[in-house]
């Protein structure tokens, strides 16, 4: 996929139109025939489970990533090996931060997380997604519109302005519903904290279970006015 500033709004806009009505299969074969040096970005909450599955059968070779903070929950780092041995996934990458748990901690003090989220995330996650995308054309992603105001605008084909790819978001028309009828019909894996009441699963120390009727994303960084890491942030998305 060869590309130059001048060229990007258009044919991505063009994509986004044509593909706008398609399954997320569809969406997904096509970014990977327009572009092999694509990757997905596997958080491995409900909605990657579903695309990793999905990815999986259109081509059990892509690429695949994820951020691992150290500071995962240990339903997650247990479901990432029931995906591999399920999948295999051969190009499954584990991308970690510059700086380990210790070394934070004596660079930024005890508990960044309680302290300064923000910045911590800039660290653990946002830095080395930034690094690890610089080897790509294009990355996949598992946002949907219904999951926060500032998804609701994504599009099914967009320029990610604050990495300089292109970003393919093929669940963005998808419900919830429809997320876990998938996971049903098809036997994908997913992680068991989803039915204790986490309907959103980040870091062990910033996330939490929600009340029933409570924004799902409400328990990620409870108590800060913060809802996305900064992988996502709304003023990427064009409206
Ligand atoms: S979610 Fe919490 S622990 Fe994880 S990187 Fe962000 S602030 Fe740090």
């Amino acid at each position: 996929m060869t590309t130059t500033v001048s060229t990007i709004p258009e044919w991505i806009e063009q994509l986004a139109e044509e593909f706008e009505q398609a399954t997320p299969q569809e969406i997904i074969a096509e970014a990977l025939h327009r572009d092999p040096n694509m990757t997905f970005a596997c958080s491995f909450g409900a909605e990657d489970m579903v695309l990793l599955d999905m990815l999986m059968k259109v081509n059990p070779e892509a690429n695949v990533f994820y951020l691992d903070t150290n500071v995962l929950f240990e339903e997650t780092y247990d479901l990432r090996d029931r995906a591999v041995e399920k999948y295999g996934i051969p190009n499954l990458r584990q991308v970690l931060p510059a700086l380990t748990l210790a070394e934070q901690a004596a660079q930024h003090g005890d508990e960044l997380w309680k302290r300064d989220p923000n910045a911590c995330c800039a660290i653990r996650k946002v830095t080395p997604l930034k690094q690890v995308l610089t080897e790509y054309d294009g990355w996949i992603t598992g946002i949907r519109r219904e999951q926060a105001p500032t998804r609701a605008n994504a599009k099914v084909f967009e320029w990610d302005d604050k990495f300089g790819l292109v970003k393919v978001n093929p669940l963005v028309r998808w419900t919830e519903g429809q997320v876990w009828r998938y996971i049903k019909q098809n036997d994908v894996p997913y992680n068991p904290l989803h039915d204790q009441n986490y309907p959103s699963i980040g870091c062990l120390h910033c996330t939490r279970p929600v009340n029933p009727g409570e924004d799902p994303r409400s328990g990620r960084w409870a108590g800060f006015a913060k809802t996305e890491c900064g992988l996502h942030p709304s003023a990427q998305l064009r409206r």
